[in-house]
């Protein structure tokens, strides 16, 4: 049985969601959401917002491989050959 957890608050506002939206924001708390002004990322400077994110949210490294893989390949820019 899976337990029921409470919806995170963002980090940003502190706003919590009224239900689970299938996101990863069920299981972490969001550093932002749409009722979030917009801010500073602290990882590149760039400004962010929930409407125009900045290049981080993409990071690979938070994907599974096989979604890396896979975005690669949807992508064209990078060929991911297993050696
Ligand atoms: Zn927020
Ligand atoms: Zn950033």
């Amino acid at each position: 049985m899976i337990s029921t957890s409470p919806i995170l608050a963002c980090k940003g506002c502190g706003r919590t969601k009224p239900g689970p939206t299938g996101d990863p924001t069920d299981l972490f708390p969001s550093e932002s959401c749409g009722g979030c002004p917009p801010w500073t990322c602290g990882d590149c400077g760039e400004a962010c917002s929930a409407k125009e994110l900045c290049s981080c949210w993409v990071r690979l490294d938070t994907l599974p491989l096989a979604d890396v893989k896979a975005l690669f390949a949807a992508d064209g820019t990078l060929s991911f050959d297993p050696a």
